[in-house]
């Protein structure tokens, strides 16, 4: 049966068309769906019956569905949502929630594991296992639009602020190895009928695979993360090695392609600081020649660490001292707070559960945080 989350707005209407039905009638399941977060056909009440009853013979709105729901401490949100639909498999991903005082941004995404294999990555060491579809994709927002109680009223005007106002792909996977299933479901994020966020509040991180940001900027350029984590390809080599096929020299190259079209005019480079690895002071000003001609940011990532990494996070005072030089040049630098660690919800540590994962097993509940600074409630399916 198809799932009709699987299909951005033309792919709606085209699916529509080839049953004699009119745009207007995909638009308005459109909404239902997405805006409205309705699973159900025959509650799409302004839908003429009769095509509510072919739709539910023909097709279905079937989301992850959650096993898991943490919330920790600081008010992160993680979900574990099951995307093998109850196969015996048992595949799943993460989403994160995190709230902030003048936004709200939700961490998806959008493969199962990874094949880069970034040497301090945990979904990296868990090596790859599947693209998520674009219903898989789109679910996540779709799942936490509806658990956040965030979805639109049918006949009621928007009112004020947006409890998910931002999304980033950064969660489990490389967004750019999954170019068409990404594309689709970043469409509908933008798409009024559906999410209607704007390009700014829509970022994909990618590792710097170059030929795929130059289809993103042709396609839907969003917002643009980078993650560079070296100064020198020597070095990026080790940590990220798609950089012995797409060199620091060509990603800078496309960084400014992509500027050309980019909703920001700066590129976000994320640096995650390791401990005497790539955090020394000529590795800040190495990095100050490498970006001379990119406009961007640092958002500096303090390692969060997972067993049998083999690295150690930088010190406070050394990442303080790599901001102060990044800064002294003009380049705007932050350094990224660690949100819902206690629920293993920060950068880098989202395991999901693979298939035939071997070194990492998911965390069980009473290891995931101390009843006192959690509340962690499991959702039996
Ligand atoms: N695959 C994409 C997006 C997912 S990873 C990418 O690599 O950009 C999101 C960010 O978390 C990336 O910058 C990634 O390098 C960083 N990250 C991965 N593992 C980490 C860890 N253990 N600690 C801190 N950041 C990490
Ligand atoms: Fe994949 Fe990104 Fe992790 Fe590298 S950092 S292994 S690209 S998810």
């Amino acid at each position: 049966m198809v799932n009709l989350l699987d299909f951005d707005a033309d792919g709606l209407a085209a699916w529509f068309a080839q049953r004699g039905e009119k745009p207007f009638r995909a638009r308005q399941v459109l909404r239902w769906m997405h805006r409205f977060g309705e699973d159900s056909f025959e509650r799409m009440t302004d839908v003429a019956k009769s095509l509510r009853a072919k739709l539910a013979h023909e097709a279905e709105i079937r989301g992850p569905v959650p096993v898991r729901d943490s919330i920790a401490a600081d008010g992160t949100r993680k979900w574990l949502l099951d995307v093998d639909n109850g196969r015996n498999e048992g595949n799943a991903v993460e989403a994160v929630f995190i709230p902030e005082a003048n936004r709200g941004t939700l961490c998806i995404s959008t493969q199962v594991g990874c094949a880069l294999d970034c040497s301090f990555c945990s979904t990296g060491k868990q090596g790859f296992n599947r693209n998520l579809s674009t219903a898989e994709i789109i679910g996540q927002l779709w799942h936490a639009n509806r658990a956040l109680g965030a979805v639109k009223t049918p006949g009621v005007a928007d009112e004020g602020e947006r409890v998910i106002s931002n999304v980033v792909l950064m969660g489990m996977g490389e967004p750019l190895a999954n170019f068409d299933n990404v594309v689709a479901a970043l469409k509908l994020m933008l798409d009024d009928n559906a999410y209607g966020l704007s390009r700014r509040r829509v970022t994909v991180s990618t590792s710097g695979i170059v030929p795929a940001m130059d289809r993103l900027r042709d396609t839907v350029p969003v917002a643009l993360a980078v993650s560079l984590h070296a100064p020198t390809d020597a070095l990026r080599d080790q940590l990220v090695p798609i950089n012995q096929k797409y060199p620091l020299k060509d990603l800078m190259a496309a960084c400014r392609r992509y500027l050309e079209k980019a909703p920001r005019d700066f590129v976000t480079f994320e640096y995650v600081m390791l401990e005497g690895v790539n955090d020394s002071d000529a590795d800040a000003r190495a990095l100050l020649s490498l970006v001379r001609d990119v406009p961007c940011k640092f958002n500096l990532i303090p390692f969060n660490p997972f067993p049998q990494s083999g690295y150690r996070r930088s010190s406070v005072e050394r990442v303080r001292r790599f901001q102060e030089i990044l800064m002294a040049a003009n380049i705007v630098s932050t350094v990224r707070k660690t949100r819902g660690e206690d629920i293993d919800a920060a950068c880098g540590q989202l395991a999901g559960q693979v298939k035939d994962k071997s070194r990492r097993t998911a965390v069980p509940l009473h290891r995931v945080a101390p009843l006192s600074r959690a509340r962690t409630q499991e959702i039996r399916r």
